[in-house]
């Protein structure tokens, strides 16, 4: 039998393992003359407990954890380094099973990305404490090795896309960060923002979301989850109504118009500002919670008053938060973020204009793992996987 094939949720041995949803571990059981309780047992065992090897599985007989091994449940990489920044951040650089090489960060919260949060976060184990006092994390998770959409400032699409990440390889980047939490620290919230457009890859996308949230697994509730898109208005579109809009969406906008716009992002000329703009009026977002606008300043691109002003008439009709980021300078390209005060007089010209408006701060830039420098300073592949 040959093992399930971790870049993809489904195979030749139908779904992978590790991204199997409880109901399906329960018919694979029943399929094999086994008692339906088996499934959520399994499901915890990956998901709520981490331990993706069958043979630490102690409440399975020998002959279903030969099986389960047997079937690919194994990790889907291994931990290569893990790099950590003055600020508290950690990058955890992963090497998949076909060679290719993709990160995680880890990210203390700052209070202010907090701001939107109602209820307590889960840990996944009720016999961990409250986590009121815990500090909290933020993980930044890739689900594509490279990216296809060639944003001009971001270095994870310099190289194009190598491949998708299997719905395995996505929620299995959880599973590991949770292990390099510090003592007090609890994993909160999880936003697809790492190498990779999770909405150019919408069913891995999804189906990482249905796993992570799931009760009997690691339990991030949807409201903890924030998917960022550089904009496909169909996969917005999808995302509101697999979810009912409970998933936080971040839109990377960092233009007030399809001019400026398409500069920066080869995507606008299928999508344009209005589309956007429209398509995040339609998600249908509980009352009181607000989409992200992302918005990458970059010197003489987008960074002046009257871009300011154009993005505040802009969003008018949307409930919304900005955040800005001064642009992480990348080797492939002369763009750079502008200065500190026309990040100052960008910021004042929003706050005036009555919008949340937060500066990002650079996390982990020592280490490399600020945004758009994920995976620039690794080759994507590793030389002899290629060669
Ligand atoms: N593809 C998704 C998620 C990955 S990028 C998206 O486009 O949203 C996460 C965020 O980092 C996006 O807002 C992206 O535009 C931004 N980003 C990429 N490169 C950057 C850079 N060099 N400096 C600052 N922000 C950058």
């Amino acid at each position: 039998m040959s093992a399930a094939d971790p870049t993809r949720s489904h195979g030749p041995g139908g779904v992978h393992p590790i991204a199997r949803l409880p109901e399906e571990w329960e018919a694979y059981f029943e399929a094999n003359g086994e008692r339906a309780f088996r499934g959520a047992q399994v499901f915890r065992w990956i998901h709520q407990r981490g331990e993706l090897d069958p043979a630490k599985m102690s409440d399975l007989s020998k002959a279903w954890r030969v099986r389960l091994s047997e079937e690919g449940l194994a990790p889907p990489f291994e931990l290569v380094e893990v790099f950590r920044s003055r600020d508290g951040t950690r990058k955890l650089l992963l090497e998949l099973v076909d060679g290719g090489r993709v990160e995680c960060v880890l990210i203390p919260m700052s209070k202010e990305s907090d701001e939107d949060d109602e209820s307590p976060a889960t840990s996944g184990s009720s016999a961990e404490p409250p986590t009121d006092r815990r500090r909290k994390m933020t993980l930044c998770i890739s689900t594509q090795l490279g990216c296809a959409m060639g944003c001009v400032f971001c270095a994870s699409g310099q190289a194009g896309l190598v491949r998708g990440l299997g719905a395995a390889e996505i929620a299995a980047q959880v599973l590991e960060a949770r292990r390099h939490l510090d003592d007090g620290e609890v994993l909160s919230n999880l936003v697809y923002m790492g190498m990779g457009e999770p909405l150019h890859h919408y069913d891995e996308t999804a189906r990482s979301i249905r796993l992570l949230s799931h009760g009997e697994g690691a339990g991030f509730g949807l409201r903890r989850i924030t998917v960022s898109t550089v904009g496909l208005v169909p996969g917005i579109r999808r995302l509101g109504e697999d979810f009912g809009g409970k998933v936080g969406l971040a839109l990377s906008l960092h233009a007030p118009s399809d001019d400026v716009r398409q500069k920066i992002i080869p995507m606008n000329s299928r999508f344009g500002v209005r589309d956007l703009v429209q398509s995040l009026r339609e998600y249908p977002l509980p009352r009181r919670r607000r989409i992200t606008i992302e918005y990458t300043l970059i010197s003489g691109v987008n960074d002046q008053p009257a871009h300011a002003r154009a993005l505040a008439n802009l969003l008018r009709p949307l409930s919304v938060k900005i955040n800005l980021i001064p642009m992480n300078v990348i080797d492939a390209s002369s763009l750079a973020a502008p200065s500190d005060e026309g990040v100052e007089r960008f910021r004042d010209l929003l706050v005036q204009a009555g919008y949340s408006c937060f500066l990002r701060r650079r996390r982990g830039d020592d280490v490399a793992a600020a945004c758009g420098q994920l995976a620039l300073a690794e080759r994507l592949v590793r030389p002899s996987a290629s060669s």
